[in-house]
């Protein structure tokens, strides 16, 4: 390893050594190569290119998505005594021509640029005049398309490629699933780049999903109840919902703040900032949230609504324990989110093939949540890690879930939503399923029909939960035109047929309230 480099991390950063892959990292850009740097929130991303930036000859170009953070980055390294600046529309011209003047006289070792302000002819022709160490080009995956961060100028980064072919780039994301790989190679021209892909594993956090019965808030707020005084990160799915929860929370005396893009700029940053510095707030936030934010000690990431895919809750929950103490990622998701999702991504006005691969993550993610085997495991696999044996931290390892034979159960379920006419919600099926009279049995005559009262054994929330997973399998799907009416799919006619068995898994007891219709 060279000797400089580890000089300068002791010397400038304070720390004793490399983390994982660093050090490879920077040997591959000192010696001039491209690099792909695949590694988890709080890997260690940044000191892959500060340190070559400050080792080579002239100023490193790093290319962020995030001008909210930018000023906080460049304060950090000027606290290190790193001669860090940026360039973006925030800045007002005096300041940015001084900026400008610096990058020319060898002054900076570290320039941040926003994409759309790197690529104005003005400020490539800059470029073209300053000596420059390397370009990177960090939150890579926002050049896919397919991600929920995807920034069109990203495309356009492989002008740094044509103009200076001789100048080291390297690309960094914490997203790490294949196809963003791939994607993120081919569009950036990273082809000939090596990969480096850390280790995902964050083993201190554990992962939690339970099921939750209506909005979510009573379970959150339980959760919540006995973290007092830690900071943590509940995402929810929409501005509306961040708001009402927000509220909510901070009825309880929970020091909570909203963040979403529907709020001004002021309250964001101001949120933003009491988040950082104060201790024990809980930031209510839609994923408009976090990305780029080091706070180390981030005790909880909870998710009250489900969350688009795999990779977007891998990155979100990354954002807690950073410092390598325990912390909690914690999800809770119902019938009403696969509703509502599978609504979004209908509605949608994305191209077909685009709305397919939604559905086809969201199935994903689905199939995780009610997964029964190790999370960590399932979450490991899904990036095309492995992890030997059983992580003995996560709800599935500490509480083996039980499942039990649905095949019974699902037929009743197919065939009473069958007999309906598949014009009805959950709500409905399952009150004569278990023979409930209401105003609407007693109108539709459903009290006559075969399936009345054929699943007493079970009781309302049990029946949920095998509503849910048959949603969740594929087998039902609700249709958001007709007030999320159950109708069968090609994929029910198995079961309904007796040709397939079905293990789904147990629902646990709610604690401490009674089911709204009491016990059958
Ligand atoms: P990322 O960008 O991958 O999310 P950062 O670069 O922000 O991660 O680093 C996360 C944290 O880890 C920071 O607090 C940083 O100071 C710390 N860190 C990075 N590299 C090392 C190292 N070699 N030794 C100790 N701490 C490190
Ligand atoms: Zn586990």
């Amino acid at each position: 390893m060279n000797d400089r480099a580890l000089d300068l991390l002791r010397s400038t950063f304070g720390h004793p050594g490399f983390r994982g892959e660093q050090a490879e990292i920077v040997d591959c850009l000192l010696r001039g190569d491209d690099a792909l740097v695949l590694m988890p929130t709080g890997g260690g991303k940044s000191l892959c290119y500060q340190l070559p930036a400050l080792l080579r000859e002239g100023c490193g170009i790093v290319v962020s998505p995030l001008i909210a953070l930018m000023q906080d980055q460049v304060d950090a390294l000027l606290q290190l005594g790193v001669r860090a600046a940026c360039l973006n529309s925030t800045l007002d011209a005096a300041t940015a021509a001084d900026v400008e003047r610096r990058l020319l006289a060898g002054d900076l070792d570290l320039l941040y640029v926003a994409p759309e302000r790197l690529l104005t002819g003005r400020c490539l022709d800059l470029l073209d005049r300053a000596p420059i160490a390397l370009f990177a080009i960090d939150e890579a995956h926002c050049v896919s398309q397919w991600g929920h961060d995807f920034r069109p100028e990203y495309r356009q980064l492989t002008v740094l490629h044509e103009r200076w072919p001789e100048v080291p780039r390297i690309a960094l994301t914490a997203t790490a699933d294949a196809p963003t790989r791939r994607e993120i190679a081919e569009r950036l021209a990273l082809e000939e780049a090596r990969t480096f892909v850390s280790s995902f594993d964050r083993p201190n956090i554990r992962y939690r999903v339970v099921q939750k019965d209506g909005s979510g808030a009573r379970a959150l707020l339980n959760f919540l109840g006995d973290r007092r005084g830690e900071s943590g990160i509940v995402y929810a799915l929409s501005r509306k919902r961040v708001d009402t929860l927000a509220d909510q929370l901070a009825t309880a005396g929970i020091k909570a703040l909203p963040y979403h893009a529907g709020l001004p700029g002021e309250t964001r940053a101001a949120n933003q900032r009491r988040f950082l510095q104060e201790d024990g707030v809980v930031m209510v936030a839609t994923i408009a949230f976090g990305m780029g934010i080091d706070k180390p000690d981030v005790r909880f990431v909870t998710h009250v609504d489900l969350p688009k895919s795999i990779e977007g809750y891998y990155q979100e929950t990354g954002r807690a324990g950073r410092d390598g103490a325990p912390a909690e990622a914690w999800m809770s998701y119902g019938l009403g989110d696969v509703v509502n999702l599978r609504q979004m991504i209908g509605q949608g006005d994305a191209p077909e093939e685009r709305k397919q691969l939604e559905l086809r993550k969201l199935d994903a993610l689905l199939g995780y949540c009610e997964s029964t085997r190790c999370r960590r495991q399932a979450l490991l696999d899904w990036f095309g890690e492995s992890h030997a044996g059983a992580c003995g931290n996560c709800d599935n390892c500490l509480e083996p879930p039980q499942t039990w034979d649905a095949t019974d159960a699902a037929r009743k379920a197919l065939s009473c939503v069958y007999r309906t006419g598949q014009r009805f919600g959950a709500g409905h099926v399952i009150d004569v399923l278990r023979g409930v009279s209401t105003e609407k049995t007693q109108r539709f005559g459903h009290e006559s029909l075969s399936t009345w009262a054929i699943g007493a054994d079970l009781d309302a929330r049990q029946w949920s939960g095998v509503f849910r997973q048959l949603v969740a399998f594929g087998l039902l799907e609700a249709d958001v035109e007709r007030h999320n009416a159950l109708r069968l799919t090609t994929q029910a006619g198995p079961v309904l047929r007796g040709e397939q068995r079905l293990a789904m898994r147990r629902e646990l007891p709610r604690s401490g309230r009674k089911d709204r219709r009491g016990a059958a």
